[in-house]
């Protein structure tokens, strides 16, 4: 939501998003400075939540300085998790090594301030589980955009993850996703837009926003033979417990 592309209806987004019964929003850090304008529109809007990380793209950026002000920003209550962190082998945007030292800092200054992770991972599973297990489950929180195996969903919720799905989950070609949508239980599910990227199909080629995640619950359904609301509602059980929303 902190994405220029919403300056223009940002006020709407929201109401529209309020509509379709999707209230509280968190929005996800990827640099410093969107870190801050996430935490600013968290202070503006009572139900909006900000993380704050530095992405893998940016993981150059991961400087004792800049945790030193993560640290700082860390004692406004509505930060509720530290994230995108992780690592990015699709576009290998830093090097290799830089990533993964990041990816391990913030873990730590999470597991420090008791917070959950949001993991951003392309091409990067055997790296991602070797690291999040020498955390030996003091580490919990979230596979954010999903787009692994069963097999790595299956251990990501043995070490206490949570398996999110994003708008890709409605294209028709992603038969891989659908399978692994079929085998996670709702109990370790969530669902989230990415936005403004990984538009749902019904709405494909548009800005993704808030107001289109009921297409992610709807096809979820679908694939497991369950009511939307029934989606909806654990979903939402799920994103309040592991960010701590009240
Ligand atoms: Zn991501």
């Amino acid at each position: 939501m902190q994405s220029r592309r919403f300056d223009k209806d940002r006020d709407l987004v929201i109401k529209r998003a309020k509509k379709e019964k999707v209230i509280n929003i968190v929005n996800v850090g990827f640099d410093l400075d969107n870190c801050y304008k996430a935490i600013e529109l968290a202070q503006t809007y009572k139900d909006l939540y900000a993380t704050i990380g530095i992405h893998p793209h940016n993981a150059t950026q991961l400087t004792t300085e800049t945790l030193k002000i993560f640290r700082k920003l860390l004692k406004n209550p509505k930060v509720v998790a530290i994230g995108e962190i992780g690592l990015d082998y699709y576009r290998n945007l830093s090097p290799k090594e830089t990533q993964k030292q990041a990816f391990k800092t913030q873990l730590s200054l999470a597991v420090d301030h008791d917070l959950p992770v949001i993991i951003h991972n392309r091409n990067a599973d055997a790296d991602i589980m070797q690291i999040i297990s020498n955390f030996k489950k003091n580490i919990k929180g979230i596979m954010h955009c999903f787009s692994s195996d069963i097999k790595f969903a299956k251990r990501s919720i043995d070490l206490g993850f949570l398996i999110s799905f994003a708008g890709n989950l409605t294209y028709p070609k992603a038969r891989n996703l659908h399978d692994v949508a079929k085998l996670v239980d709702l109990q370790n599910m969530l669902i989230e837009t990415d936005s403004p990227w990984l538009t749902p199909q019904n709405m494909r080629g548009k800005r993704n926003e808030s107001s289109y995640l009921p297409y992610v619950a709807q096809k979820i359904g679908i694939l497991k033979n369950e009511t939307v609301d029934e989606v909806a509602q654990l979903t939402s059980t799920n994103a309040k417990k592991i960010f701590n929303i009240p």
